[in-house]
């Protein structure tokens, strides 16, 4: 069955008021109506026939629809269960779309995409845009890509380099397992409530290997350390990790890395450097 394009603010407009539904602010509930964004979000999957998308926050299917268009096979997971309603009308027809009615931070991701290298798209919900994060790259799960919409401040931190106000934890756990790449900017009116942030699109490349070899569990203590507290100097943001300062310094020493120096100046590959150098 031939559906309307849910991307058309005309079309989003009218499935909401159909259902009655209002957007619930506390799930983070912005609904894309620029069907040119949507359609980049889903051509930069560059998925197609036999590819597996994870999908977060489904909605009422707008990005899902586009993605089950390009042949995909789409697995959406939704945490508000009165828009699996909605989808079950909005998505109707499409035999390569499987809603999942579940919170993706408690979700299995593995077992529900198998073992398969599979790609992720999210026009994601801003209050838990980090944690969804982390848990998706913590996971080691076979991705190998990520698109997905982001507050435009969440993106500057993320392809930020060392030195500036944006670099931090995260920047360095994305730069550490993906390459990320800012696609485009997104007015806050190219959403249905528009939020009152501008957004992004950024396209995350999966290494396939780390671009340093460290202990990973070292690595992500020294890095969380270092970024405990702004604008400090390494040598005391460093003892946030249970350290003595005599310890601190010979460490410091021992990487090679000046103790004045403050943890938004260190690039991965010095934090790699400490990392392999705590004793
Ligand atoms: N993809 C749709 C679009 O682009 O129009 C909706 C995006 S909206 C920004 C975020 C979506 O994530 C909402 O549908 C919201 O209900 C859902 N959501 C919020 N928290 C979630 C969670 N923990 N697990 C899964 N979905 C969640």
């Amino acid at each position: 069955m031939e559906q309307p394009i849910i991307a058309r603010r005309e079309v989003t407009k009218y499935i909401l008021e159909a259902f009655g539904h209002r957007a619930k602010k506390k799930l983070g509930q912005n609904f894309l109506v620029d069907e040119k964004v949507v359609e980049s979000i889903a051509a930069a999957t560059e998925c197609g026939p036999g590819d597996i998308v994870l999908e977060i926050g489904p909605g009422i299917g707008t990005l899902t629809q586009a993605l089950a268009m390009r042949g995909a096979q789409v697995k959406a997971v939704e945490l508000d269960s009165d828009l699996v309603k909605v989808m079950g009308k909005t998505l109707e027809g499409y035999d390569n779309i499987e809603i999942i009615n579940a919170d993706i931070l408690k979700t299995d991701i593995l077992k529900l995409v198998g073992k398969e290298e599979f790609t992720v798209a999210a026009n994601l919900p801003y209050y838990i845009t980090t944690p969804i994060i982390f848990a998706l790259l913590e996971q080691h799960l076979p991705i190998k890509r990520l698109v997905m919409m982001v507050q435009k401040e969440v993106a500057e931190r993320i392809v930020a380099v060392p030195g500036g106000k944006d670099y931090g934890a995260l920047t360095v756990a994305m730069q550490y397992y993906t390459e990320p790449k800012l696609l485009c900017t997104v007015p806050a009116k190219a959403f249905m409530p528009a939020p009152h942030v501008e957004s992004a699109v950024l396209v995350c490349e999966r290494r396939a290997k780390a671009p340093i070899d460290v202990d990973e569990a070292t690595f992500f203590k020294v890095v969380r350390g270092a970024f405990s507290v702004r604008r400090k100097m390494l040598s005391n943001a460093l003892k946030n990790m249970g350290l003595t300062g005599e310890f601190v310094s010979a460490w410091l020493e021992r990487a090679g890395i000046d103790g004045k120096r403050r943890g938004e100046t260190l690039t991965i590959q010095e934090f790699g450097v400490l990392a392999n150098t705590f004793k």
